[in-house]
């Protein structure tokens, strides 16, 4: 290959689309995409939900058919891991002592999950979710066993969770902060998935971390907590986060923080190279610097403005946060960002008690964030009354007589 390439390192959803953009956008010169997992590149939330649950087909994970690649001309390499890019020679350096040398580069390399070193964490039976293989042993292990232990009650946990119990397996979950989802959705709404979630027959510890396993010869036989109480458990489900992958980043002199920090365009502290996905640290026009989501939203839609940064455009991301979940009969999305000092009053349209409602967070009668549970078609309007950073109306907004668009002025 004489002609430098466009090169992708990374083989997820923000990889693939990154790929698909750059074609989609004119680009016709030599493209490689390098990913070290020996799938194509796939979507990842099935798989703690309908895949999971055995609803949907292996096959409806991928991102493109398998021919799609060899159709748009991608020197698609799987299975291979990049141990090195060099930014000064500007060639990456894989696993098996091949070499490409780029004239840009998209970085997508993803997150891998947070890990327990706690005694028994290496025991059988410990589970991690973020791969296929992951989600068929955690499948394996849910048609098998008859208590499960959850280590933390994020969203993987609770989906998990949630498989599980539909699955009519005794589940516990066991999480260190006083509710699930304290984080991400403070303490108002995080409440309504513990009720959710006990309602549904899941035995919720929180406020209470997990010292150590019990192990027996087959592997993982419980858990003893903090305040000394022991979990029997046939299994166990880990989830605790996920760190993003920015190792290569760092040995590359980027510009490294939570992420790697990025402009508005995706463009990293090297001119040739643009991230996407849940690495990328963003400047938010706006949200403001320093925003990194792990969702797969960024994923899907970063790589269109990677793209546009790898051709010399200027094309800028906007997007709201935007994540989505489905648990038993709930299903809900979610706009925009919460953080513990962002919002000081949280309202609510329609009943939270039948689980059909939206919910908005304020600061100084603006709204922030906006969560759809079981009401659906709204994410417009939501949105649109998060751009604004208008006072809102709370008295029409929380009617349901009065349409959302109205409020929203759209
Ligand atoms: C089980 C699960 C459920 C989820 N559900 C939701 C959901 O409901 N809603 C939502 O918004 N988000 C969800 N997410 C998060 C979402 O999937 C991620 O935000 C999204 O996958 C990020 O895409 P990415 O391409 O940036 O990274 P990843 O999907 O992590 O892909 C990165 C890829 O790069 C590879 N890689 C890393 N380093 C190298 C290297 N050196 N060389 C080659 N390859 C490398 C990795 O192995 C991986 O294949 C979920 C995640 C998981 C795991």
């Amino acid at each position: 290959m004489t002609e430098q390439a466009f090169v992708i390192v990374g083989g997820g959803l923000a990889a693939a689309k990154g790929a698909e953009a750059l074609r989609d956008q004119g680009y016709d010169g030599p493209l490689v995409l390098i990913g070290d997992e020996p799938d194509r590149p796939y979507e990842r939330p099935p798989l703690s939900k309908d895949y999971l649950l055995g609803n949907a087909e292996r096959d409806s994970a991928f991102v493109h058919d398998a021919g799609w690649y060899a159709e748009h001309d991608v020197d698609l390499r799987l299975g291979t891991t990049v141990v090195e890019i060099d930014p000064r020679t500007h060639t990456v350096v894989q696993d098996d002592g091949g070499t490409v040398r780029y004239a840009k580069l998209l970085l997508a390399t993803g997150s891998s999950p947070r890990r327990l070193t706690i005694p028994g964490a290496d025991a059988a039976r410990v589970h991690y979710l973020r791969r296929l293989p992951d989600s068929d042993a955690i499948k394996a292990t849910i048609a098998s066993v008859r208590r499960l232990l959850v280590v933390g009650g994020g969203w993987i946990g609770l989906e998990v969770a949630a498989a599980a119990r539909t699955s009519g397996v005794e589940v516990t979950i066991v999480e260190a902060q006083e509710l699930p989802l304290l984080g991400p959705l403070g303490p108002e709404l995080a409440r309504v998935f513990a009720d959710l979630h006990t309602e549904h027959g899941v035995t919720l510890r929180t406020g209470v971390g997990v010292e150590r396993f019990t192990v027996d010869a087959d592997g993982v036989s419980g858990a003893v907590l903090g305040d000394e109480s022991r979990i029997e458990a046939d299994a166990v489900v880990v989830g605790i986060g996920a760190a993003p992958n920015l190792q290569l980043a760092a040995a590359a002199g980027l510009r490294v923080h939570s992420g790697v920090v990025v402009d508005a365009r995706l463009q990293s502290s090297d001119p040739d190279i643009v991230v996407a996905g849940d690495i990328a640290e963003a400047d938010h026009p706006l949200l403001g610097p320093g925003i990194r989501v792990e969702h797969w939203a960024n994923a899907l839609n970063q790589p269109a403005v990677a793209a546009s940064t790898m051709l010399g455009g200027d094309a800028v991301y906007d997007e709201l946060p935007y994540f989505y979940t489905d648990q038993y009969d709930l299903g809900m999305e979610f706009f925009g960002l919460v953080t513990p000092d962002n919002y000081d009053d949280v309202v609510y349209r329609g009943v939270v008690a039948a689980r059909e409602f939206v919910s908005f967070w304020l600061r100084d009668g603006r709204v922030v964030a906006g969560m759809n549970v079981n009401v659906w078609d709204i994410g417009d309007p939501i949105k649109a009354l998060i751009r604004s950073g208008r006072p809102v109306d709370v008295a029409r907004l929380t009617d349901v007589d009065v349409p959302l668009e109205q409020v929203a002025g759209t």
